[in-house]
C-alpha cells in the first residue's frame, strides 16, 4: 500500500549532507530538510559561518546539525567531510551540492586561472562529493543527490563563459550519474535556479542599474527569496521522487520559458 503524500514528503530519520550548507540557497535547503525531520551535516569552508548555521538550524527546528570544515576543490577535505558525517550518523541518504562561486567577466580580461577556479569549485567538487557518497548510497540501496546547476545550464548570458560552462557541466553530470544508478535506488537531479536574492548575487544586488536591468528581464519581475528553493529541494530529496532522475528543474521566475 502507498504512503500518504505527506509521509512520501517527510525526511524523518534521513541524514542528508550538504556542501556549501552554511549560507544562500544551501542554507534554505538544509533549513527545509530540517523541518522535514531530517538530520544534516553542513560542510563549507567558513567555520563561523558554518556554526552559525548549525546553531540556527538546531533553534528553529530540534534537528541534529554537525559541521565540517571542507574546500570542495581539496579531495582530502571532501573525502574527510563524507566519512565524518557517514560515522556520524550511520549512513547519508541525501546529498546536495550547492558550493558554488561565480567570476563574471569579458573572456579577454580573464585569466586561466579565475576560469578554472569555477569549473574547480562548481564541476569537479560537485563530481567529487558524488563519487564519495555514491558508495555509501548503493551500500543502503538508498539514495537522492541533488545538484545545483543554474539557469544557465540551459541558457547564457554574456560576460559568464566560466560559470555558464560550469553549470553546463553540471546538467550533464546530473544526466549521466542518474542513468548510471538509475538501478540502484539512487536518483540523481539538478535544481535550475534563476535570480535569488544571495551573496553569490551582491555584483548584481548592489548595482542600481544592473538591478534594474536584470529585473526586467525576470517575466515575474522579482528576485527570488532564498527560502523559495526549500519545497522543490524536497520533493527532490524525499522518497516522493522515487522515478525522477536525470532531469533539471527550473525554478526561475519564467527566464528560460521566455
Ligand atoms: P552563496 O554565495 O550565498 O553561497 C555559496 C556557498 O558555497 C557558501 O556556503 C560557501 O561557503 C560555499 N562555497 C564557496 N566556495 C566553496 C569551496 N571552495 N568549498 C566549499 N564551499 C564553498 O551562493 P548561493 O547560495 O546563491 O549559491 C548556491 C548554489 O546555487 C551555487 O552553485 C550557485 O552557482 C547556484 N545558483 C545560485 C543562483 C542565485 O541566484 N543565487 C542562481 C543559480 C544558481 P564558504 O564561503 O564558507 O565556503
Amino acid at each position: 500500500m502507498k504512503n500518504s503524500i505527506l509521509e512520501q514528503l517527510s525526511l524523518q530519520g534521513k541524514t542528508a549532507l550538504i556542501v556549501g550548507g552554511n549560507r544562500g540557497l544551501g542554507l534554505a535547503i538544509a533549513k527545509a530538510f530540517a523541518e522535514m525531520g531530517a538530520n544534516i551535516s553542513i560542510a563549507a569552508r567558513d567555520d563561523k559561518t558554518n556554526r552559525n548555521a548549525a546553531d540556527e538550524i538546531k533553534e528553529q527546528y530540534g534537528s541534529e546539525c554537525i559541521v565540517h570544515s571542507c574546500d570542495v576543490t581539496d579531495e582530502e577535505n571532501v573525502k574527510e567531510t563524507v566519512s565524518k558525517t557517514a560515522e556520524h550518523f550511520g549512513k547519508i541518504d541525501i546529498l546536495v551540492n550547492s558550493a558554488g562561486i561565480n567570476i563574471r567577466g569579458k573572456i579577454d580580461e580573464l585569466s586561466v586561472s579565475e576560469f578554472n577556479k569555477v569549473q574547480e569549485v562548481n564541476v569537479t567538487g560537485s563530481w567529487l562529493a558524488c563519487r564519495e557518497v555514491v558508495p555509501i548510497m548503493k551500500k543502503n540501496g538508498y539514495g537522492r543527490i541533488i545538484n545545483i546547476g543554474s539557469m544557465l545550464s540551459l541558457t547564457a548570458i554574456p560576460e559568464r563563459t566560466p560559470y555558464a560552462t560550469s553549470k553546463g557541466a553540471i546538467l550533464q553530470l546530473t544526466r549521466s550519474l542518474g542513468i548510471e544508478l538509475a538501478k540502484e535506488g539512487i536518483t540523481v537531479n539538478a535544481i535550475l535556479p534563476g535570480p535569488f536574492a544571495t551573496e553569490l548575487n551582491l555584483p548584481l544586488l548592489e548595482n542600481p542599474e544592473k538591478y534594474k536591468d536584470f529585473i526586467s528581464k525576470i517575466p515575474m519581475g522579482r528576485w527570488a527569496e532564498p527560502h523559495e528553493i526549500g519545497p522543490l529541494a524536497l520533493y527532490l530529496a524525499s522518497p516522493a521522487s522515487g522515478f525522477v532522475t536525470g532531469a533539471g528543474f527550473s525554478i526561475d521566475g519564467g527566464w528560460i520559458a521566455q
